[in-house]
């Protein structure tokens, strides 16, 4: 039984500078990195964003998610 072919999969809890947290699946538990699409002005400086963001959020109250989660 080789475990490096097969290494365990996780859903890693990635922590970024600017305090978002999200999972991905990876082969690590943890990850942490500088910048994400939170924090990254690509995406916070378009406008393009908070307008998807709104599409989001209607489509959430239609179906009634909780957008915060
Ligand atoms: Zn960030």
């Amino acid at each position: 039984m080789n475990q490096e072919l097969q290494p365990e999969f996780y859903q890693a809890t990635v922590t970024c500078n600017c305090g978002n947290t999200f999972t991905v699946g990876s082969t690590r538990k943890e990850i942490h990195v500088e910048i994400c699409s939170k924090c990254h002005p690509f995406y916070t400086g378009q406008q393009k964003t908070a307008a998807a963001r709104g599409r989001i959020d209607r489509f959430n109250k239609k179906y009634g998610i909780n957008a915060e989660n």
